[in-house]
């Protein structure tokens, strides 16, 4: 009943069909599902004589006189006289001339307002200013008099027409509404009724059936989507997948050649990962670490176990600068180990391409390594077993999807190293088993960070200039301005020409960023890693994922424009080495939160601590620059403020899943519907 179109509604046409649709209101479901962002209480009548002008209150009177005008300013004017038992009142409405045909003397109104100050302390008149009117001889009720729903509107709706297409969507389609969550679900959970929780979502008669209302909202929409994602798990886990064995020598000798031991979190998620490839079906696995917690060994050893049973494996990277990183880094490993290697990327030559895509297909290669050029239709696997995708939150489900598609079912293991909460990691990953790195390798020393303003600008340059006569390189990043990429890379091409003519003419410097070629980007890299450049102006474009062991500073422009999680993010670009590192935030900003960012960074270098922060700095709604409705499909529910709910829930998934009541039809309908065609992995 609820998959209506609301063009059923009495004055929705097309038009309103469209505006209604950008607030993501197709369906009737939609309407009723659409909650409302705030309530004004309107419920308690107050007589006349205790109005006050502070505030606003609703009183409930007889209509005595009504007279139209005309302001000074041309303006139309209706005035009203009303009164209860304990006084008179006036109210005034601008440019609503039909009032006057539409009040008669002797109705009796409800009006929700506030005072006019100004006549009340000149005169004591109690006179509303514009205030909300409804008869109570109209049935609906929805304006005055009561709870009044408040709803986050757009252009070309408002709110009282919203309210009486909700209150039409309840009387018509809600009636009988079948319940789709288990009983034993509602009971253990003590959740009220679907149709119960819907109407007093929108129509509640107190604060108490709004809170009982929102709670089985929230429940019933993180309940679906876990129960999706268990559901998809246990379809891999069923699956029969490549059981890959203990075989050969490759991974001793691999181990023996490292030049470090792994620390305990990489000795434990290998513990972890070699389980899961042994095992007949399928590994689903997320590795989460921080920037330079060493997730790149495990994705080696993952590699390197599936080719000891004669796969193949592949290493997917979202750019062509970590994936020629990678390769630069791991070739030489691969082919000590008597394994051939090969990297495929955009930037190859077709002939390069159709050679390479022969050699994957014929098998005579084991690893590749690449960015998306990895998904493109012309690759074939002779056997693909093992795919690892690094900073997989930068590539689309569908991307992540055409990779793993290449083998049969092959192991999979994606790699983050964005911190999640975990509040947000169960409904990002909730299908998925997860290895963390918690510590880091040791002998890293953490990187000192400190908050500057431009004024500091000399001191900062010199110490650069120090740091660079030294041996070290610098990083120097220019934020995204207006969201505009051609904005960053003016300033960051105006940032080059003053650093090396007028601060560093003595030395080097390079600038890199999106609006390069990926040639000439790797050309830069390139000079960069090798020392012939000094300092690199940059825009956001190094983010992720490079290393250049040598870079011990890094100073980043008007840094409150930046998240906290991309400034950790580029933070982690130094201190890969052994010396001390140090970023610098420039910032004149002066506004709390943004210090309060700054100043997280400053004090820790832990990303889950900071991701933690970033959570309560950023409210509700927002998680990590994603706005978090429209992440995973969610209307409802919010993943900060009702995480509880969201543990809940899961649970709730699981005991069902178990108890495999949720064969039930109207169950798995209602899950096929809220979240449909969501894929694991
Ligand atoms: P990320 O998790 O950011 O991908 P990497 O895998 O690139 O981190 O590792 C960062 C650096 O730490 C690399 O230079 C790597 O060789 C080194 N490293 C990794 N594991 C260890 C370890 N157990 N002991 C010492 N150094 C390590
Ligand atoms: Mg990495």
């Amino acid at each position: 009943m609820l998959g209506k179109p609301v063009t059923v509604l009495k004055g929705v046409g097309p038009k309103r069909k469209k505006i209604l649709a950008t607030l993501g209101v197709h369906l009737i479901e939609d309407l009723l599902y659409y909650i409302p962002r705030s309530y004004r209480d309107r419920s308690k009548i107050v007589s006349i004589a205790h109005v006050k002008p502070e505030g606003e209150v609703t009183v409930q009177g007889i209509v005595k006189g009504i007279k139209k005008q005309r302001s000074r300013r041309g303006r139309s004017l209706v005035k009203i006289a009303f009164k209860d038992e304990s006084g008179i009142a006036y109210a005034t409405w601008f440019n609503q001339p039909y009032l006057y045909q539409q009040l008669k003397q002797g109705e009796e109104v409800l009006i929700s307002g506030r005072l006019n100050v100004d006549l009340w302390e000149k005169q004591k008149r109690r006179e509303f200013v514009h205030p909300v009117l409804e008869k109570t001889s109209d049935a609906e009720g929805l304006e005055a008099g009561r709870i009044v729903p408040q709803y986050s509107m757009t252009e070309g709706l408002n709110q009282k027409q919203f309210r009486r297409w909700v209150k039409e969507a309840l009387d018509k389609f809600t009636r009988g509404l079948v319940e789709f969550l288990p009983q034993i679900t509602l009971e253990k959970n003590k959740l009220c009724s679907r149709q119960e929780a819907l109407w007093n979502i929108h129509l509640p008669q107190d604060q108490a059936a709004i809170d009982i209302a929102y709670r089985r909202l929230v429940f019933e929409e993180f309940f679906l989507l876990q129960l999706k994602l268990l559901k998809n798990q246990q379809y891999w886990q069923r699956k029969k997948g490549i059981s890959h064995m203990r075989k050969g020598d490759i991974i001793s000798r691999y181990l023996k050649r490292l030049p470090f031991k792994l620390t305990g979190c990489q000795q434990r998620a290998w513990y972890e990962i070699n389980e899961d490839m042994e095992a007949p079906n399928p590994m689903n696995r997320l590795l989460q670490g921080d920037v330079g917690s060493g997730k790149t060994v495990l994705a080696v050893l993952s590699l390197l176990k599936s080719c000891e049973n004669g796969c193949q494996g592949a290493l997917m990277a979202p750019t062509e600068i970590l994936a020629e990183q990678h390769y630069n880094r791991l070739a030489g490993i691969f082919s000590f180990l008597d394994l051939s290697c090969t990297l495929l990327t955009g930037r190859q030559s077709p002939r390069e391409k159709q050679n390479i895509y022969r050699h994957i297909e014929e098998g005579t290669v084991s690893i590749v390594i690449g960015t998306h050029a990895l998904i493109q239709e012309s690759v074939t696997f002779q056997r693909l077993g093992m795919v690892v995708i690094d900073e997989q939150h930068r590539f689309g489900v569908e991307q992540r999807e055409k990779l793993i598609k290449k083998g049969v079912v092959p192991d999979v293991l994606v790699m983050t190293a964005t911190p999640i909460p975990r509040s947000l990691a169960v409904t990002l990953y909730g299908d998925l088993d997860v290895s963390v790195l918690k510590e880091k390798p040791p002998g890293r020393k953490p990187v000192v960070t400190r908050i500057r303003t431009t004024g500091s600008r000399q001191k900062i340059y010199s110490f650069v200039d120090e740091q660079v006569e030294g041996g070290k390189q610098v990083y120097v990043v220019c934020p995204l301005v207006n969201e505009s990429e051609k904005l960053a890379v003016e300033a960051a091409e105006n940032m080059f020409k003053k650093l090396s003519a007028d601060i560093f003419p003595h030395r080097q410097i390079g600038l890199i960023h999106g609006q390069l070629t990926a040639a000439e980007k790797y050309k830069v890299m390139e000079r960069f890693q090798n020392g012939e450049i000094q300092i690199l102006v940059a825009t956001s474009v190094i983010e992720v994922g490079v290393d250049v062991p040598q870079a011990t500073v890094m100073l980043i422009e008007d840094a409150h424009r930046f998240g906290i999680a991309q400034l950790h993010q580029l933070r982690g670009r130094v201190g890969r080495g052994s010396q001390q590192s140090y970023c610098v935030l420039l910032s004149d900003a002066t506004e709390s939160i943004a210090r309060q960012r700054l100043k997280a960074l400053e004090k820790t270098n832990d990303g889950f601590k900071l991701a933690e922060e970033d959570l309560r700095l950023r409210g509700p709604g927002e998680l990590f620059g994603l706005k978090q409705h429209g992440l995973m499909g969610l209307r409802v529910g919010d993943l900060y403020q009702d995480r509880e709910i969201l543990f809940m829930a899961r649970q709730s998934a699981r005991e069902v899943l178990q108890l495999a009541v949720a064969g039930s039809d109207i169950l798995e309908n209602e899950m096929g519907k809220r979240f449909p065609g969501h894929v694991a992995r």
